[in-house]
């Protein structure tokens, strides 16, 4: 198994910030990954699986981990039915194109999901009161000695995240969706891009949502914009002035920039609705927000 050192996480996150790997795999398959894990367990290495890194920030320092991207077979799809069986590295964009082709829908709100099956898994990523539990039958989750086959009701998935372990990888990924003509996939899919296009900073570098929304009527990014927020800077990190939910990189920003922005957003918001505002996006090496 090739290993290559000191690849800044940089280079795999949608932000653009974070420091070197200690160690990074790229598994094409599952002896390979299964060989990798094995290697990190043996040598005492955290383990970190990046999909898209579109929802995680990583420390600037960089990262004592043995960092696994999924790629080969374990980013490919195929169809059988209306099942769609995904390798874990697999991208949102890829499987819906391979859905819409075999005419098969329901995944259309993951179109705007700039992840991997297996990002999706570990996150219980969604969009359009929807999310991966709503689709998904059953994922494929390999350790360093075992791989075994779980359904949705036994990955725990709930708003944004999965019972899934530290040193669990998703491997395959299966979807159950339902006939649909490619057509109105087509539509449904410029719809909702559009939706998206009017509200989000699509087009900017960012990680996703910030915080996840806490319980109650006012979601976070309202919440935060009526903190005053919205155009906030540190450093190189912007709070969207399109979305308060979202941290852009406006250039040169650091991860470190990016907490002191959470930091700053969780102050206004406890002290304004007296709400702890709970972090949506991983953190990866020595990254920590305030109490
Ligand atoms: C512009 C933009 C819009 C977004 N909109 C949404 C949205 O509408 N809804 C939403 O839910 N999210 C959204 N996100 C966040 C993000 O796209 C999702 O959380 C996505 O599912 C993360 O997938 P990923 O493959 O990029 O995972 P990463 O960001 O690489 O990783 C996220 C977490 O999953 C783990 N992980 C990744 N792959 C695996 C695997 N194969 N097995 C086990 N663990 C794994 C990582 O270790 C990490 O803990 C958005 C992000 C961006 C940048």
């Amino acid at each position: 198994m090739k290993l290559e050192r000191g690849v800044p996480l940089a280079r795999l996150t949608t932000i653009g910030t974070g420091g070197p790997a200690a160690a990074l795999a790229r598994p094409q398959s599952l002896s390979e990954l299964q060989d990798a894990l094995r290697y990190a367990e043996a040598d005492g290495l955290d383990l970190v699986v990046v999909g898209l890194g579109s929802n995680l920030l990583a420390a600037d320092e960089g990262v004592d981990a043995l960092v696994v991207r999924l790629e080969g077979e374990l980013a490919a799809v195929d169809v059988d039915g209306t099942t769609l069986r995904a390798g874990g590295g697999a991208t949102n964009a890829v499987c819906l194109h391979r859905a819409r082709g075999a005419g098969l829908g329901g995944f259309e709100f993951a179109c705007a999901i700039p992840g991997t099956a297996g990002g999706g898994v570990k996150m219980n990523a969604g969009a359009y009161e929807r999310d991966w539990s709503d689709v998904l039958e059953r994922a494929l989750v390999v350790s360093a000695r075992a791989a075994e086959w779980r359904a949705r009701d036994e990955l725990e998935l709930s708003y944004r995240h999965s019972g899934l372990g530290t040193r669990e990888v998703v491997a395959t990924v299966e979807f159950r969706l339902e006939p649909r003509p490619p057509e109105e996939v087509k539509r449904m899919v410029a719809d909702l891009v559009a939706r998206r296009k009017a509200t989000q900073p699509t087009n900017k570098r960012t990680f996703g949502s910030v915080f996840k929304n806490p319980p109650g009527e006012l979601g976070a990014g309202k919440m935060l914009e009526l903190c005053g927020l919205k155009g906030h800077r540190i450093g190189g990190a912007l709070i969207s002035p399109m979305h308060a939910n979202f941290i852009e990189n406006a250039g040169g920003a650091t991860s470190a920039d990016c907490v002191e922005l959470m930091d700053e957003a969780r102050r206004r918001a406890r002290e304004r609705f007296g709400v702890e505002l709970e972090r949506e996006v991983a953190f990866v090496g020595e990254l920590e927000l305030e109490d």
